[in-house]
């Protein structure tokens, strides 16, 4: 329990006009977009507005023993900003500024409740990209995507979050403000808490400032959308592409019940009839997009698409995008509940993994539609059902687990970009083994001795 002590603390330190404490206003931070999860209330939600309030809530956490829960958006599809032992929720959307946009050294340097979107659209004034783009660019916060080191729909050719953090100032769990990394391409100085703290989950510390690495913006794009009569085409064509020394910056995978599902949501033209359909963006100079547009029409079409187009302008290109961004929401509406992993495998496996999901769908007789970044490995297996049956429930939980068990199998990961948070703790040995999970917990220990730093996600109190 919150003492009141903790709560006057609290209020001395940002002002009562940025503490909740009331049930309702409570209530819409005990969940977050993850589905079939359990909300739990938090005792009081603040809100500071620099570093130094940070870094003062944080001292009365750690002096207190009260867990405290940075969270951004909260879009992260892993539970990971439920508040499971009660305690303190630390939203960061008043810390939104952008503080930099260094052309010389291609930098930004911004505060973690700046939503990706107003970073691009800042830095595309200069010609300028932040590449990482997650499909909820344009609500998550930068802090909760360094967090769970989003990937997204542009990771094939340019990588993931990780691969864009120079420098971050954390507030560690004693309430201490450090900085790790710069703006300086190459920095090799200790060991690389930069890396450790992207992808955190908010377990280690709170990010206060983030420096991120900018590229310049291609000059050239192009869509393609290949139709496919049979699934196992589909993914032999992605493995196709590359092997033909293509990387485009986009490859994603649409089936059957999610191209029918989005199109009636979106009306972008999608063929109903399809069994899959592949998007795929290639960018960079006019010229050389302009031949690999034609490259990677040739390639589609000998690996047996049925129709391949090429969109003829923006208002097309758009159109396509949409359609693929709105694969979760459109999902969302054919059932009440919406179970999305991100088991990822080599892309060569691709082919494999589809085979797997159907098979496990048949199995356990429930309707799992598939989309996802399929050049990268990541698919989006989403199982369409309803937490209020629990019977169907039942079966829902043991083809999660068989989806990961095959991943890991297949030689990929629990997870590609959404986190383990609650939801995929308990299967982190089957990745790590025992041994594995120990050196997790005992870095968790050296850096939050107390577990108040988003307890219970990733790894839990031995
Ligand atoms: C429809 C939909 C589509 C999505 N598509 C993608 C996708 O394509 N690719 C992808 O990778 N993800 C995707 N996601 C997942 C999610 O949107 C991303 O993980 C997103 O970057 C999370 O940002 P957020 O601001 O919502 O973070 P939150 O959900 O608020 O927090 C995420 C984690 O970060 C921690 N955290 C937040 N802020 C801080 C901070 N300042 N310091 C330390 N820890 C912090 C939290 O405690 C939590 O553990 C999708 C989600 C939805 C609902």
């Amino acid at each position: 329990m919150l003492t009141r002590e903790v709560l006057q603390e609290l209020i001395q330190v940002i002002g009562i006009e940025n503490v909740l404490t009331e049930k309702e206003d409570l209530l819409t931070y005990a969940y977050d977009a993850t589905a079939a999860m359990k909300h739990c209330m938090p005792e009081v939600v603040v809100t500071p507005l620099s570093t130094e309030h940070v870094a003062e809530i944080v001292k009365i956490a750690a002096r207190h023993k009260v867990p405290i829960y940075p969270r951004g958006a909260g879009t992260n599809l892993s539970g990971g900003t439920i508040p499971i032992e009660g305690g303190i929720v630390l939203s960061m959307l008043n810390l939104n500024k952008i503080l930099e946009v260094d052309q010389d050294n291609l930098t930004a340097t911004v505060q973690p409740g700046v939503i990706i979107q107003a970073l691009n659209d800042e830095v595309v004034k200069h010609g300028l990209l932040y590449p990482p783009d997650p499909g909820t660019i344009t609500t998550a916060t930068m802090g909760g995507s360094v967090s769970e080191c989003s990937g997204g729909l542009r990771g094939l050719k340019y990588g993931v979050t990780k691969h864009y953090i120079m420098g971050l100032q954390i507030v560690l769990a004693n309430g201490e403000v450090i900085r790790w990394g710069g703006k300086t391409v190459k920095n090799v100085t200790g060991y690389d808490l930069v890396a450790l703290y992207t992808g955190a989950e908010g377990t280690l510390g709170i990010i206060t400032e983030i420096i991120v690495k900018l590229i310049p913006a291609p000059e050239a794009r192009k869509s393609i959308m290949a139709v496919f009569d049979d699934v196992d085409k589909a993914g032999n064509a992605i493995a196709a592409i590359i092997r033909n020394k293509i990387i485009p910056a986009t490859l994603e995978i649409m089936d059957n019940v999610t191209i029918q599902t989005v199109e009636n949501f979106v009306h972008a033209g999608l063929p109903m009839n399809a069994e899959a359909i592949l998007l795929c963006e290639v960018d960079g100079y006019k010229e050389v997009v302009e031949r690999e547009a034609v490259l990677v029409e040739r390639v589609l079409s000998e690996e047996g698409a049925v129709e391949v187009k090429i969109a003829k302008n923006d208002q097309e290109r758009d159109l396509l995008w949409l359609a693929r961004r709105s694969a979760l929401p459109a999902l969302a509406q054919k059932r009440p509940t919406t179970v999305l992993e991100d088991a990822t495998v080599p892309r060569s496996k691709i082919p494999d993994m589809l085979k797997a999901i159907r098979r496990i769908a048949t199995k356990h007789n429930l309707q799992i539609a598939t989309f996802g970044h399929a050049g990268d490995g990541n698919l989006h297996p989403t199982i369409l059902t309803d937490v209020r049956d629990e019977e169907e429930m039942k079966r829902v939980h043991l083809a999660v687990e068989e989806i990961f068990e095959t991943a890991i199998a297949l030689g990929g990961t629990l997870s590609g970009e959404h986190g383990i948070g609650i939801a995929k703790m308990k299967f982190l040995d089957w990745e790590f083994g025992e041994a594995g999970v120990a050196a997790l917990r005992s870095i968790k220990e050296a850096l939050d001795p107390n577990y108040i730093m988003n307890p219970g996600k990733i790894v839990r109190r031995d």
